[in-house]
């Protein structure tokens, strides 16, 4: 995205941050895309990336919203003091990233729709909090209901 925050911009409530990988969600969905969001923030608020599923968009299956907004992010000396938003639960993949570089805390808008690694995570010393906002949980529920066989193709279940 081109829309960079200025460095003075801070997220400082989930709400906030979360309403960014929402805006994300909604973008990939405008360009018929897979309608899941995330961003990476500093632990106190400051955006590094944001970025959204590009499936469909850019062919690309290894491009999800959370290594998206983790690409966009660039070089990190360190991620322990990071928060990765995401509009749904984190799937393996992601999951796996979280793990990876040390990712110390991640915010998931809706495990309703789907359950990834979030409990591998919280096990693994990663702070998770799970929001479930009702209008994520809509949008991700009837978007899967609408598309189950690239839904399927995304999270690697045929
Ligand atoms: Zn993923």
């Amino acid at each position: 995205m081109s829309e960079e925050s200025t460095e003075e911009t801070r997220y400082t409530t989930d709400a906030a941050m979360l309403a960014v990988a929402a805006e994300e969600a909604r973008a990939g969905l405008a360009e018929g895309g897979i309608p899941i969001g995330a961003a990476l923030f500093t632990r106190d608020g400051r955006l590094l990336g944001r970025g959204h599923n590009k499936r469909v968009q850019d062919d690309d299956p290894a491009m999800h919203a959370e290594t998206d907004a983790f690409h966009n992010a660039g070089r990190q000396r360190s991620y322990r003091d990071t928060v990765m938003v995401t509009t749904l639960s984190p799937c393996w993949y992601c999951s796996g990233l979280v793990r990876q570089f040390g990712i110390g805390r991640v915010v998931v808008g809706d495990d309703r729709s789907f359950l990834g690694g979030q409990d591998w995570l919280a096990e693994h010393g990663v702070e998770v909090t799970v929001v479930n906002d009702p209008a994520l949980i809509d949008l991700m529920s009837g978007w899967i209901a609408a598309n189950p066989a690239l839904w399927n193709e995304d999270i690697g279940q045929d």
